[in-house]
């Protein structure tokens, strides 16, 4: 017997050479062997005589060896073994590359079994390089077959066959861990079956019965860990803050606040004055102002004594939080400091010992804002801004920081509802459905690049009216291998500028400028100093200039729904008529589609499941994005019945044992999966 988490360089049959090349793909326990699903599967059940061989379709040849193996070295670097072999219907030629070992593999006059394509015509058959093995072996031919995700150095046979010892080691090993009244209540097999046929599937319905289980545990999971998360973070005491009106702060604004900002505002502050830490997602659609929610929930803080962080996923971000909060937030009396990588040693240290001897109120920076030697007196609230850009490990990073902290986490992304249950699972969310008055649809135009001439002609007459353009470039360079020069911002912009836009302000900014260029070039373009900014996807999150009404983006197919609509953003944030011009001449069915959506709504929740139904789900859950273990077996896009099944599954068990006391097992399970989170589940 061995246990899931051996090393799997003493598995039998294994050994350290494959282990190595496993390795690679991050295989490296027997857990994560059997894990490691097939991303298809190769149906190798097909029996033909060779006489009924089609040229070009695989098949089976159950087939005798009629001659000693010939080895011949053609050249350096290439040797044939070339044998026939005969079954009652006809001859087969078959040929092996730089195999030179097979000339001793057959035994003449014995039967295999060749797994292969087809070649030749109706009087010569013949097969390259086909599969084989004894007849009567059933290992690799005659069945249905896994076909898994490869990286360089690591075949398909040679995970194929780690696999199959791993299933052969762990045989008595997998205990099941779902509760059996579960696995009963909704039909599901026992998980060596599952492991089994995941990846052997002995037939369709086989594989179709082990999916599902394994679908069903994985959700299952998720689920549970969600909920553990919170009823831990629940059970924790926070820091309770006092019940002031926000009226002060909303008189200093120099707006009304909608209605679905003032709610999510007055979420955060009865959170925050409640016994339980805030743990609270604002999302709301790019230009919703949720910066303003953010300034909110910090004032409230700052009421009660308590130090803030905001963490921004770019400098240019912070930046710009920075400019628009430190001015009304000081007028209220809370400090504010910028503390990104682009901040001076000198100025760093100054700003370090006030946040440590609580003189300022909010700190606003990036990654910055993690490191060890930033210390604060009493940090109170932690405010993430699109937070799917951080792992939920930096948040708890940043939370260890405070005596658990409230947490605001503000996300434009819109999700799906039924993603967000999963991904947010954790968390109470305040929408903001409802934009700031005034805001004008967004005009979106799909066109190909012979309008290039007139939507240069349409830049300039709107800038003519005063108002700023942005124009995207998907690369970054001049090397790189496309031969479109509109992919590289710095020849792009320079084009603009001399060709067509002499008399007009034309810069370039891009994610290779160092910070403080970064920062340069974007406050002159907030400051109406550059007409048009050309630029990288950096202005894709948050950045805010409201006399921007034009955003241009060139060769659009190589963006996805999602970043198009955040792009989209970047426009239509003041008072002027915007518009969004997307440029491609991709031919593509799936471009066109994409494009098309764009034009017909401004909905990010619409844009959202449009993306989801074309794309799927692997963006949404590369796990990086939000530090929760990723599917490896479901699909939410075809799994939601199964989905709903697990979650309702997983509430009655919470409802029963809360802390899965009866369920040490299941317990342990999800404290693996949650690695990054292993402190919070503890
Ligand atoms: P996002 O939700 O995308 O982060 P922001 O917080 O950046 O949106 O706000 C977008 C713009 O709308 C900013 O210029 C902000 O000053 C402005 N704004 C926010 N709330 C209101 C409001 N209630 N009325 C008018 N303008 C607002
Ligand atoms: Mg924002």
């Amino acid at each position: 017997m061995t246990a899931l988490t051996t090393n799997i360089q003493y598995i039998k049959g294994i050994g350290e050479a494959r282990a190595k090349s496993l390795q690679k793909l991050g295989i490296t326990d027997l857990r994560g062997l059997i894990s490691y699903f097939p991303r298809a599967y190769e149906d190798r059940r097909e029996y033909r005589r060779i006489a009924d061989l089609v040229p070009g379709e695989n098949a089976c040849v159950r087939a005798v060896i009629a001659s000693e193996p010939k080895l011949s070295h053609i050249r350096r670097g290439l040797d044939l073994v070339k044998l026939r072999v005969v079954d009652e219907s006809a001859a087969l030629d078959l040929t092996y590359f730089n195999q030179s070992y097979l000339k001793n593999a057959f035994r003449l006059g014995e039967e295999y079994v060749f797994y292969g394509k087809a070649e030749g015509n109706l009087l010569k058959k013949q097969m390259t390089n086909p599969l084989f093995e004894r007849e009567g072996a059933n290992q690799i031919t005659g069945r249905i077959m896994p076909v898994y995700p490869l990286t360089a150095g690591v075949s398909q046979s040679l995970l194929q066959k780690s696999v199959r010892q791993g299933l052969d080691a762990c045989a008595d090993e997998l205990s099941d861990i779902l509760p059996e009244d579960v696995r009963q209540a909704h039909r599901l097999c026992h998980i060596r079956y599952a492991y089994e046929n995941v990846h052997f599937p002995a037939d369709d319905e086989a594989l179709s019965v082990a999916r599902r289980r394994l679908v069903f545990e994985e959700l299952y999971l998720l689920t549970l860990g969600l909920r553990l998360l919170r009823e831990r973070r629940d059970a924790a005491a926070g820091q309770k803050c006092e019940n002031v009106s926000l009226a002060p702060f909303y008189a200093a604004l120099p707006f009304t606040l909608t209605g679905a900002q003032t709610r999510a505002a007055e979420d955060c502050a009865r959170d925050m004055a409640s016994e339980r830490a805030m743990n609270r997602l604002v999302q709301g659609d790019v230009g919703s102002g949720k910066t303003m929610v953010a300034a909110a929930a910090v004032w409230f803080a700052a009421q009660s004594g308590l130090q803030s962080a905001l963490m921004a996923p770019t400098e240019i971000l912070a930046e710009q939080h920075y400019q628009t909060l430190a001015p009304l937030l000081e007028g209220l009396g809370v400090r504010c400091a910028l503390l990104t990588a682009a901040t001076t040693a000198k100025t760093r240290r100054s700003i370090l010992a006030q946040l440590a001897a609580g003189e300022i109120a909010l700190a606003i920076g990036t990654h910055a804002l993690l490191s060890p030697d930033v210390r604060y007196q009493k940090l109170g609230l932690v405010v993430t801004d699109e937070q799917h850009r951080f792992g939920v490990d930096q948040r708890a990073a940043l939370s260890a920081k405070g005596e658990n902290p409230h947490l605001l986490v503000m996300s434009a992304t819109p999700i799906p509802r039924t993603l967000a249950l999963m991904i947010y699972g954790d968390l109470d969310v305040s929408l903001i459905d409802e934009l700031p008055p005034g805001r004008q649809k967004i005009d979106t135009f799909a066109v190909n690049s012979t309008y290039h001439k007139r939507i240069y002609d349409f830049l300039r007459k709107q800038v003519a009216e005063g108002r700023q353009a942005y124009v995207i470039c998907p690369m970054v360079g001049e090397n790189d291998e496309l031969p479109d020069e509109r992919k590289a911002v710095a020849a792009y912009a320079e084009k603009l500028q001399k060709e067509v836009f002499p008399d007009l302000t034309v810069a370039p900014i891009h994610g290779r400028l160092k910070p403080k260029e970064k920062d340069a070039v974007m406050r002159d373009f907030s400051e109406g100093k550059i007409d048009i900014l050309v630029s990288t996807t950096v202005v894709e999150v948050g950045v805010d200039v409201p006399n921007a009404t034009v955003m241009l983006i060139e060769n659009a197919e190589c963006f996805g729904l999602s970043q198009l609509h955040q792009l989209r953003g970047r426009v239509g944030r003041g008072q002027h008529k915007s518009y969004c011009i997307l440029v491609s001449d991709s031919k593509g069915e799936d471009t066109k589609q994409r494009l098309a959506v764009m034009t017909k709504t401004n909905n990010g929740f619409t844009i959202a499941e449009e993306d989801l139904k074309l794309r799927g789900p692997g963006d949404f859950f590369g796990s990086r994005q939000h530090g929760l273990p990723s599917l490896r077996v479901a699909d939410l896009t075809c799994d939601m019945e199964l989905l709903h099944e697990s979650r309702a599954a997983a509430e009655q068990l919470i409802a029963a044992d809360p802390a899965l006391a009866a369920h040490p097992a299941l317990r342990g399970r999800i404290r693996e999966l949650f690695e990054l989170n292993a402190g919070a589940m503890n």
